[in-house]
């Protein structure tokens, strides 16, 4: 699978810390760098066929389709695509305008990824987002007009301006929009963010946890009694429409991540991480040097990581591959260190497979780090 990083936003939305600017100015030089990128590295995935591409950022839904589709032939010349890969595009609702959706249905994207957030606007004032409450909405049935079914939506709980009240009416209409996927975030209150520093001064209360872990189980059990399938702790499809790149992912599947940040990984034990700076990206691309540090996984790092990853998905740790992949210390360790989780009822094994039940997933990764072997 391939992953494309657009390190471009029109605002900084104010819980964010991804790597971006606001600034446009190098967006040309960027789309060539990042082709010549995906040229260097054309060796670089074992397998030539691609089953998931996916443009993040960033805002991927600022650039144009014929951006978007120039990016998607230079990957064509290298690699081919799969009869049915997943070929996401995130994007913001204020970028999805009738003739970007109607050339962009006209393009092998076949599924978008759209920061909708809430469809309230104290939430998004809040958040600085660039769109309003009603462009959340019209978006999404512009994109599903144009033939675009496969949508997610992005949505953020226990935001200070936001209630029980306002969150269940953010679920409803997400029904009531039809949409196939949702994959939802607790507001988070990260370092260097405009969100810290109004809290830091008082002038927002900080996010209550106790509130974010009540909205997060109705959000659980609301989903699943209209039909969609809780297959990671912040993700919920519908039958068939699971996001195939981040299950690939959470599957510790290797993957190419081309642009400034982007992270690589070879399945294994390598993975290496771009620069997050723009000019310094395209620089070293224009004298064909790739921007990116290395590191190999050590065996208890890639442990951690399993663990990690692992026991925030339905489908959990797969014992067996524990028992192929890492030697008898790490082995004797986990069997040790899980017996009591186990009986306590804090994780539980079935099919071979090491789970948390889902009614302890908001405590998800404190109990996989109390696992990880330091
Ligand atoms: S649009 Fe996305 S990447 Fe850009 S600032 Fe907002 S949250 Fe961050």
């Amino acid at each position: 699978m391939i992953y494309i990083h657009i390190p471009f936003c029109k605002q900084k939305c104010s819980y964010c810390n991804f790597h971006f600017s606001t600034s446009f100015s190098l967006k040309d030089e960027m789309m060539l760098a990042i082709k010549n990128e995906i040229k260097l590295r054309k060796n670089e995935l074992n397998h030539k066929t691609i089953r998931s591409l996916y443009f993040g950022g960033g805002t991927p839904s600022i650039l144009t389709v014929d951006e978007i589709k120039s990016v998607m032939d230079e990957i064509q010349k290298y690699f081919s695509f799969d009869e049915a890969i997943e070929i996401t595009l995130e994007s913001n609702p204020d970028d999805l305008s009738k003739n970007f959706l109607k050339e962009l249905s006209q393009t092998d994207v076949n599924r978008l990824s759209i920061g909708t957030q809430s469809f309230f606007d104290e939430d998004l004032k809040l958040m600085n987002r660039a769109h309003n409450a009603s462009e959340a909405e019209s978006s999404i049935k512009r994109a599903q007009d144009f033939g675009l079914e496969n949508i997610s939506i992005d949505l953020i709980y226990g935001s200070p301006t936001s209630n029980f009240e306002i969150w269940k009416e953010n679920l409803n209409k997400t029904i009531e929009l039809q949409v196939p996927h949702v994959s939802s975030y607790a507001l988070t209150v990260e370092p260097k963010t405009a969100l810290k520093n109004w809290i830091e001064n008082g002038k927002v209360t900080a996010p209550a946890e106790a509130e974010q872990n009540r909205e997060f189980y109705y959000m659980s059990d609301f989903l699943k009694d209209n039909g969609y399938d809780h297959y990671e702790i912040s993700n919920f499809g519908k039958p068939g429409f699971h996001s195939k790149h981040n299950s690939a992912y959470w599957k510790s599947e290797a993957y190419l991540g081309i642009g400034p940040s982007a992270h690589s990984y070879d399945g294994n034990s390598e993975r290496s991480w771009n620069v997050t700076n723009n000019s310094i990206y395209i620089q070293n691309i224009n004298q064909n040097i790739l921007p990116k540090e290395t590191e190999i996984l050590s065996e208890k790092d890639r442990f951690n990581e399993m663990l990690m990853i692992g026991l925030r998905t339905s489908w959990g740790v797969d014992l067996d591959k524990i028992r192929q992949n890492f030697s008898s210390e790490i082995i004797d360790y986990l069997n040790k260190e899980i017996k009591n989780k186990i009986e306590s009822g804090i994780l539980k094994i079935e099919n071979n497979r090491l789970l948390i039940p889902e009614k302890h997933w908001f405590l998800a990764d404190g109990i996989a780090s109390d696992l990880f072997m330091v």
